[in-house]
């Protein structure tokens, strides 16, 4: 579970990027962050990482309070829209890359390499390198290597949109049924795409932004998929959403 409370944060003495936000992702629940570009997504995502320290707030992660923990001790993985694999380690490599460096040892790193391929279908990739692989593969790739580490939070910024449709599709189906099979773990998912948005959240946070610099950066509105269609609170929600009226 993660709970944020009064979150704040900004960037050295420029104005507020996050404000007040709060919010709870429950064990098993799939939230999706979204709103207009600039709005605060990354931003949040990676304070929840521990990427960037939050300006004031508290953040809980399993119960715990993480808000100074660092980032390797939060039980997180983030998987981000460009990929950075390691150029000269192979699949195989990259995929246990991070459980070397926490000491696992060798037989269980095998172990555990082996059944996430077998679950992103990369078996056959597992001796290559990043570049004599596609697009779509290095995203498995690093998708992989998120899960390998059984966190107990997975976080996605964008993860699909370097994908053509097809693998988007495909990939997105993947992500739904990672979630599922992990039982426990809470996703969170940032994504400019509406479809995904409304087909793979329990719940969606809506961040403001625009003209209106006093909300930038706080929750719009946060609620199941249907709730925001159906019942916008306002006219900037109806607007991004889509609603009817
Ligand atoms: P997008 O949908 O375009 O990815 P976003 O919602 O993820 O946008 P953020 O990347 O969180 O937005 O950025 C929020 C605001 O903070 C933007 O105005 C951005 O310019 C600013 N910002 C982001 N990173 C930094 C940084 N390292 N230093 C200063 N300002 C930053
Ligand atoms: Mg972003």
């Amino acid at each position: 579970s993660v709970t944020l409370q009064s979150i704040y944060k900004a960037y050295g003495a420029a104005a507020p990027v996050l404000k007040d936000v709060n919010f709870d992702v429950a064990d098993g629940e799939f939230c999706v962050f979204i709103g207009p570009s600039g709005c605060g997504k990354s931003t949040l995502l990676r304070s929840i990482a521990g990427l960037e320290d939050i300006s004031a707030g508290r953040l809980e992660i399993g119960g715990q309070d993480m808000t100074h923990t660092a980032p390797a001790r939060r039980g997180v993985a983030m998987v981000f829209q460009s990929y950075a694999l390691f150029p000269h380690m192979t699949a195989r490599e990259n995929l246990a890359f991070g459980l070397t460096l926490n000491k696992v040892d060798k037989a269980e790193i095998a172990q555990r390499v082996g059944e996430v391929a077998r679950i992103l279908q990369l078996e056959e990739l597992l001796d290559r390198k990043p570049k004599a692989m596609s697009g779509g593969q290095r995203q498995r790739v690093a998708i992989g290597r998120a899960i390998v580490r059984e966190p107990g939070v997975f976080l996605f910024d964008e993860p699909l949109s370097n994908l053509d449709a097809a693998l988007r599709a495909q990939t997105r189906f993947e992500i739904a049924r990672l979630h599922r099979n992990f039982g426990r773990a809470s996703t969170i998912y940032v994504t400019h795409d509406q479809v995904e948005a409304m087909t793979l959240a329990d719940r969606i946070l809506l961040l403001h932004s625009g003209e209106d610099t006093a909300r930038h950066g706080s929750v719009a509105q946060c609620g199941s998929p249907l709730d925001l269609y159906h019942f916008p609170r306002s006219k900037f929600v109806a607007g991004f959403i889509g609603s009817p009226k």
